[in-house]
């Protein structure tokens, strides 16, 4: 259990392992104290810009949500903090990333797996304001945090549609809950807007098609590049209206693998294949870190770099026509997944490495007729019903 637990830290921690130079307000005014330098070490254009860089952590809590935003103006918002057990671990994160004080925190909605870690944050954090929706909940979880926040002489500012953070650089805005009243505790949630430059982001927290389509009627402008999927990638969320409108480059899911909720489902896999956006998730990629200078976007998955655009090369296969590959290469566009050596390989840009072909199939991914056997023609006895060449 010890070796697992610190494996995990030091797993989580690589996000923010980075050497790191403490920059101190000349001033010593009020503004937080921010780490200059947090990319993971891989990063290889250090253009001496980093304070007009947007970070956007999505720290891998297992089953639920902890997002950790460094802006450019210097203030650090933290939005969810996974459950409790997690608490610590956040901590330690904040701390490797340099954060010594949290401009805001949200907790999107009173759920365990949102608002749990935030409990150990507030505590060990000075927090300027805290944010939340209006509404209760009977769990342990809650009542903790509202102690915490109380014994911090912390006061909760409700989060609703149109509350915007004084921030220097960036404009982030609430844009749901946009109603006072919701049968789902998960509709609750506080969904923020983060523009900065020609780029946007919208985290959903556990919003579900209710208030996805409040936010649609709302007329209000919601086109953004990264869209972090409400509820894990629950299929009561991500509607394909929604996905449609926000037209996100990238989806973030944050889940545990194997969770017990099948997180995420195949419609919200299937919707987003559709409209191919190209997926990133927690529990397979593990925390994952996004920057953007208001231009352009990187994608950082447990500190290595990711080519923002698509795949690096692909290596020479050794497969041999008729037999399995060692890999395969999916197209995001299209769902279908081909032998390495197929001649109808997707774009670079639209490729995912697929370890096997179970995880292929998994995934939803159908195999290529070019260079690859059918499912069915792997079921003894039906290859030549079905005309399979074997
Ligand atoms: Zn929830
Ligand atoms: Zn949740």
């Amino acid at each position: 259990m010890l070796l697992i637990f610190l494996l995990s830290i030091t797993v989580v921690l690589g996000g923010c392992a980075a050497p790191r130079e403490e920059v101190s307000s000349p001033e010593q005014n009020e503004l937080p104290v921010q780490s200059k330098a947090v990319l993971p070490e891989a990063e290889p254009d250090g253009d001496g810009s980093s304070e007009d860089i947007l970070r956007l952590h999505f720290v891998d809590v297992g089953q639920g949500d902890a997002i950790m935003l460094q802006c450019p103006g210097g203030e650090n918002i933290l939005v969810d903090g996974g459950d409790k057990a997690q608490g610590e671990m956040l901590c330690a994160y904040l701390r490797e990333c340099g954060i010594q004080e949290l401009t805001a925190i949200v907790g999107t909605h009173p759920h365990a797996d949102h608002i749990g870690g935030l409990i150990k944050v507030v505590q060990e954090f000075p927090v300027k304001a805290i944010y939340m929706p209006r509404v209760t909940h009977s769990s342990d979880t809650f009542r903790d945090l509202l102690l915490a926040i109380k014994n911090q002489g912390l006061k909760i500012s409700t989060a609703r549609a149109g509350v915007e953070f004084p921030l220097q650089a960036i404009k982030a805005q609430f844009i749901a809950p946009r109603a006072d009243y919701y049968e789902d505790l998960n509709n609750y949630s506080a969904v923020l807007k983060i523009d900065y430059g020609a780029k946007s982001f919208i985290l959903m927290g556990d919003a579900e098609k209710e208030s996805e389509e409040q936010i649609l009627s709302s007329g209000l402008n919601i086109k953004a590049d990264v869209l972090k999927l409400g509820h894990h990638g629950s299929a009561s969320s991500s509607g394909e209206d929604f996905i449609k409108a926000v037209a996100p480059s990238w989806a973030v899911i944050m889940c545990a693998p194997n969770n017990d909720y099948g997180h995420p489902h195949r419609e919200t896999l299937q919707a987003l294949g559709k409209y191919g956006v190209e997926l990133l998730r927690t529990d397979e990629d593990g925390t994952l870190i996004i920057t953007s200078d208001g231009q352009k976007i990187e994608v950082y998955k447990k500190g290595k770099k990711e080519a923002s655009a698509g795949l690096n090369p692909v290596p020479e296969p050794a497969a041999v026509p008729g037999e399995e590959a060692v890999f395969y290469i999916g197209n995001l566009k299209s769902r279908v997944f081909h032998r390495p050596d197929c001649s109808n390989l997707p774009a670079a840009k639209n490729q995912i490495r697929l370890p096997s072909r179970e995880e292929a199939l998994e995934k939803g991914y159908r195999p290529c007729k070019n260079c690859l056997v059918p499912e069915n023609c792997l079921v003894p006895g039906s290859a030549a019903e079905l005309g399979c060449i074997i």
